[in-house]
């Protein structure tokens, strides 16, 4: 065995550098926070090169006294404890007394600062941790700190640093939180010459919100304060109405510090239960404040979790805070009830054609006299966004009343739906429905009439599918014919969301629609051997999204590209969305986005950010529970599920239920 030896001080200084001082970020929020210790009113943070090559923090704080200089350094020397009971009882962001020696040690520093009311301000050159003379400096009041080539003496750290661009993404995050924690100080952030944050300083949290995180998110938030004992909560959510595509636009606090917290995530999201739609998650700009000595903030070497004493407490106080605010607003808070809830948007396209045929179908209709013309207006002419449901409209026209949904039914019931009378929805839409027999033809000459038969005026939809491309199969996708007698029924569709069906071997099916298209999609986007088509937007869209978000999207644009997105830089964060894929509905272009960034971050590797981005295509492609959907709609996904095509979908949720007659009767004690 080899001996025993305690370090050398500048090898164990490295190795506890490695905790504190991860990246340029944990470096910024260690000055940061010392300054806002220090009772700074104004703080400026510039970075090059992501923080690799300059991170300058300067503040308006109290300064530090020329002979202690050398003394902040150490490791373990700090102002802001004395005793070990100070540590049940933190009221400052910092107390190890370890950032500044552990920053030194892995970089070269300087440091000017001058104390309130001194005469004169003191100066420390610092390398790799070896401190040189103090010297006087002429200074404003408070401290300036520049940390340049930052692990330079650390060449395996170095080695795990990210593009600058992720770097200069992660403080410009960083920055946000420090922003939004302490809206009483003015925060100025500069990255590569740019000003990059500004807040106002002026102790309100909306003006710090509107800064950080931009116009449109501050527009539809709600203030949010209550208390349950010693624990207060303030801050905003937003509306749930306004639910985002992950969760990175939730920030907590706990006493000024920006934490992550499963616990207060937990405990927002309990309270729009039910009010907000599924898939989606609130926002908020949260503070919890409660005494020191109910949280211990030593838990973390980031500092960025936190233990409460009393958890329960803490959960309920955010918990009805957030459901008594929200209850309170007077405004609908629940989602729409699905009765009410808007028909699957994507029906437009089955109803949608060129302005030119809505013309000429309005002019015959209005001659008929007999039929409404539709109720919307046109929507410009899309293309087929999926040929699954092209080859469904085919079946709709031309097997309705032949093929699987009749074909085997043993039970007596009138065709239509399985109780009879369609649904108020599906009336409405038939006869909003302008009526043809032949798909529309785009480029149909206006003197061509379309013979229109009353035999056919019941067909459910129209598929605007221009007739160069019926029959054809675009790439990347798959068309499937329904057998001619399939061996299964739809008996309905429950909740808008489970399609029931039944099988000729006497089972029942439950079905989870958005599931299994979910399923669907994801086989076929990852089968795809082209990208995905793409709509022009014709506005586009101004994303305005976290700005690590942001960053982090407009990384990767040439990947967003492969997935169908065309965006662009829009400046301060903001990504511009010039194209999405045309089988993602245009609203959900900046939530999917957001997911977007959540998978890369998540993904480890290529592999897995593109199947990632995959499974959120996917989804945010499928026909969402809740909607209004066709029976054709349904029968191809019953199709796809019978054939034991899809089973699970792509996050691995069963797609359908399958109840046997036997266990039917031992539910009902017949067996
Ligand atoms: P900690 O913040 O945990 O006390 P640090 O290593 O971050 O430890 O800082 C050591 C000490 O240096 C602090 O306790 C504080 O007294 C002093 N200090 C650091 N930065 C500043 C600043 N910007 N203004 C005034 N004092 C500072
Ligand atoms: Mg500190």
């Amino acid at each position: 065995m080899p001996h025993i030896e305690q370090l050398a001080s500048h090898v164990a200084d490295l190795i506890a550098a490695g905790e504190v001082v991860e990246r340029p970020a944990s470096v910024v929020k260690e000055l940061v926070e010392n300054a806002i210790d220090a009772g700074a009113s104004a703080v400026v943070v510039e970075i090059q090169r992501g923080g690799m090559s300059l991170i300058r923090v300067t503040d308006n704080g109290c300064g530090i006294a020329p002979g202690e200089l050398p003394t902040a350094f150490l490791r373990h020397a700090t102002s802001k404890l004395r005793s070990a009971e100070d540590l049940g009882k933190i009221g400052t962001l910092g107390f190890r007394g370890e950032a500044l020696a552990a920053i030194s040690a892995v970089s070269r520093v300087d440091i000017v600062t001058r104390q309130k009311g001194a005469g004169c301000g003191a100066a420390l050159h610092l390398e790799g941790g070896v401190p040189g003379q103090v010297g006087e400096a002429g200074a404003p009041e408070g401290t300036t700190i520049a940390v340049r080539d930052l692990f330079y003496n650390t060449p395996a750290r170095l080695k795990f640093m990210r593009k600058d661009s992720a770097e200069t993404a992660a403080v410009a995050g960083l920055m946000q939180h420090l922003a939004l924690s302490h809206p009483d100080v003015s925060f100025k952030f500069i990255k590569d010459g740019t000003e990059s944050l500004h807040t106002p300083g002026d102790g309100k949290l909306e003006s710090a919100v509107y800064a950080a995180l931009g116009r449109d998110f501050a527009r539809g938030l709600v203030s949010v304060e209550g208390r349950g004992g010693d624990i207060a909560v303030s801050g905003f959510v937003t509306a749930p109405l306004l639910g985002r595509g992950s969760r990175s636009m939730q920030a907590f606090f706990v006493n000024g510090r920006f934490i992550k917290s499963q616990l207060l995530t937990a405990a927002l999201e309990e309270g729009y239960r039910n009010q907000i739609m599924k898939g989606k998650f609130p926002g908020c700009v949260l503070s919890v404040t409660l005494p020191v000595t109910a949280v211990d903030v030593n838990v973390h070497p980031a500092k960025t979790q936190v233990k409460f004493a009393r958890e329960r407490e803490v959960f309920d106080a955010v918990y009805h805070t957030v459901l008594d605010c929200l209850d309170a607003r007077g405004a609908p808070v629940a989602a729409p009830k699905p009765a009410e809830r808007v028909v699957n948007p994507r029906q437009d396209f089955f109803r949608s054609m060129d302005a030119k045929t809505f013309r000429e179908q309005g002019a015959k209709n209005a001659e008929k006299a007999a039929e409404k013309p539709p109720v919307r207006p046109a929507a410009p002419a899309r293309p087929a966004w999926n040929t699954e449901w092209k080859s469904a409209a085919k079946v709709a026209d031309s097997q309705t009343e032949r093929s699987g949904y009749q074909a085997f039914r043993p039970l007596e019931k009138p065709a239509g739906t399985a109780f009879g009378k369609p649904p108020a929805s599906v009336t409405e839409r038939r006869e909003a429905a302008p009526v043809r027999e032949t798909p529309v033809k785009a480029e149909a000459p206006a003197e061509k009439e379309t013979p229109v038969k009353p035999e056919v005026a019941k067909r459910p939809f129209v598929p605007a599918i221009p007739a160069e491309q019926q029959g054809l199969d675009l790439p990347g996708q798959t068309t499937i014919e329904p057998p001619k007698e399939a061996p299964w029924r739809i008996a309905g569709e429950v909740l808008h969301t489970y399609i029931i069906c039944e099988s000729e071997d006497g089972c029942v099916w439950l079905i989870d629609k958005h599931a299994a298209h979910e399923r669907i999609n994801f086989d076929r986007l990852k089968a795809a051997k082209t990208p995905p088509m793409r709509q022009t937007l014709l506005q586009p869209v101004a994303a305005e999204l976290t700005k690590e978000d942001g960053a982090l999207l407009l990384e990767n644009l040439s990947l967003l590209e492969q997935f169908g997105f065309a965006c662009e830089d829009f400046g301060d964060g903001a990504v511009l969305v010039r194209e999405v894929p045309a089988d993602i509905d245009a609203g959900d272009t900046v939530s999917t986005l957001e997911e977007f960034a959540e998978n890369l971050r998540s993904g480890k590797s290529l592999e897995e950010k593109r199947e990632n981005l995959l499974h959120t295509m996917a989804c945010k492609a499928a026909i969402k529970g809740g909607w209004t959907s066709d029976l054709s709609e349904l029968k191809v996904l019953v199709e796809k599920v019978q054939s034991g095509e899809v089973r699970y979908c792509p996050h691995g949720r069963p797609v359908a239920v399958k109840l046997t007659k036997y266990e039917l009767e031992k539910m009902f004690k017949r067996a």
